[in-house]
């Protein structure tokens, strides 16, 4: 492709997205299309020679965007809706275009500082400890596998030239992510030492519980080395008790990990750090901007008060990685199992200096506005409950009728193309679960999911 060729096409890709950013409600918000047609639709081997590109935008309009489910539609609320934004598309763009990779310091130097500066603004807009290190994960999965590994490497040193040994054990609520427990069976301590505390009436860790679990495992011999609280559980965005937890972990030198992937954003608004609590206390911490924090995805940001830990698991320098040692030249592949680092971090300092954080916050105080306003017409309506208090942005709700009726309801307001919500379990029933947390979702969408879900339960 020559420069000019690139121009027009570059030109061409930018309008596409720019149409696209202006109006994604002109696509149904979930993909219409079956299992596997997209998979038909498509040559079943590669060209043996270069198309032109206006063919492949052509077929990228016409075949692509079909099998697209829209995540930046604003009637997008299932799971937790992630709000993508220009100034981060433009650094994904740039950091795509310099194509770096950030192994080393030397590798390219703006890879490793501009992620060791945005994360400090990040500390610093978020009210977390000055002297967290940071670093930039693709996401929250690998961020808590990487502190479950550095739980097992404090508790175990010699893991790491032993392999892991048996009878460490993992401490987590019912509620949090699977990821945690993936991380705990990726650095081969298993699932049957992952204890799964009970939660209370508002899905939140029982610390008395937790006690009673970590006392019955130091009694049969075992090593309790980490527990998982979650901030913004992703059900129902429950707070787990983090300053009695933190408790416990001083108490027994157990690694305490905070999963804020989905939460962790709110922290730039001081009216939502109460939720936030203990979290200085913490051993590490994940938080994801490409969730709820206008960044595209992937971003995953982590936190540690004990990078040596980190290190110590992680570090290991072949001949061909040398570099000379200098304590300004971080080496991040020093911190984790990825070698090759994109440069993540320049989405995420174009969407800070282009929103900043009272920019932020406001975008994410109307989110959580919309979601309490939503929580009070539901409480207003006889027929419909809230499954679980509503924090934030997500709101649990059911129609007061069996599970197959709120799967029902579910299926019409998704059968629209306008809405899209998901669903959960809650105390062993189904639930309806929107999420609100798209920088372009307005309370007149708000307003529609709920006329649809009224609509769902008239039609049963
Ligand atoms: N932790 C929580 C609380 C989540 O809700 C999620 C995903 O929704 C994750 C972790 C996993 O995030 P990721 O997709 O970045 O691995």
């Amino acid at each position: 492709m020559t420069p000019e060729e690139f121009r027009r096409h570059g030109y061409q890709a930018i309008d596409w997205i720019a149409d696209y950013l202006a109006r994604p409600e002109r696509y149904p918000v979930l993909a219409q299309v079956k299992p596997g047609e997209l998979t038909d639709a498509l040559p079943a081997a590669g060209p043996e020679r270069g198309e032109p590109m206006d063919a492949i935008m052509a077929d990228f309009e016409r075949l692509i965007v079909p099998a697209v489910t829209h995540w930046n539609h604003p009637g997008f609320m299932a799971y937790f809706a992630i709000s993508a934004s220009e100034p981060g598309i433009l650094g994904e763009l740039l950091a795509t275009a310099l194509n770096l990779n950030g192994m080393l310091w030397k590798s390219s130097p703006v890879v490793t500082e501009l992620e060791q500066v945005t994360l400090r603004w990040l500390r610093k807009w978020t009210a977390l400890p000055e002297d967290w290190f940071g670093c930039i994960y693709d996401t929250a999965s690998v961020g808590s596998m990487h502190a479950i590994a550095a739980a097992r490497q404090a508790a175990d040193p010699q893991c790491r030239t032993r392999g892991a040994s048996q009878g460490l054990v993992v401490y987590t609520s019912e509620q949090a992510h699977s990821s945690i427990e993936k991380g705990a069976i990726a650095v081969g301590i298993g699932q049957d030492f992952v204890r799964k505390i009970p939660v209370d009436a508002e899905f939140r860790m029982i610390p008395d519980a937790l006690a009673a679990a970590i006392e019955r495992d130091l009694a049969a011999g075992l090593r309790p080395c980490c527990a998982c609280a979650t901030v913004g559980t992703t059900s129902t965005t429950s707070v787990d008790p983090v300053p009695q937890i933190a408790d416990l972990c001083q108490r027994h030198g157990i690694w305490l990990h905070v999963d804020a992937a989905y939460a962790g954003s709110l922290m730039v608004a001081p009216e939502f750090r109460w939720a936030f609590a203990g979290c200085d206390r913490a051993d590490s911490l994940v938080t994801n901007p490409h969730k709820w924090f206008m960044t595209p995805v992937d971003c995953s940001v982590f936190y540690t008060r004990r990078p040596d830990v980190l290190r110590a698991a992680f570090s290991l320098i072949p001949d061909y990685l040398t570099s000379a040692a200098d304590p300004r030249a971080v080496n991040l592949m020093d911190y984790g199992v990825p070698l090759g680092r994109r440069f993540r971090a320049l989405k995420l300092w174009f969407v800070m200096r282009s929103f900043g954080r009272e920019g932020i916050a406001n975008l994410l105080r109307a989110q959580v506005q919309l979601a309490q306003d939503l929580a009070r017409e539901v409480d207003a309506d006889p027929r419909f409950e809230r499954t679980a208090p509503t924090p934030f942005s997500v709101v649990c709700l059911r129609y007061k009728g069996t599970d197959d009726e709120n799967r029902r309801i579910q299926d019409h307001v998704n059968s629209t193309g306008e809405i899209f919500i998901s669903g959960t379990v809650l105390n062993g029933r189904f639930t309806l679960r929107l999420a609100i947390g798209n920088r372009t979702t307005k309370r007149e969408h708000v307003e529609r999911a709920w006329a649809l879900i009224r609509e769902g339960a008239e039609r049963l």
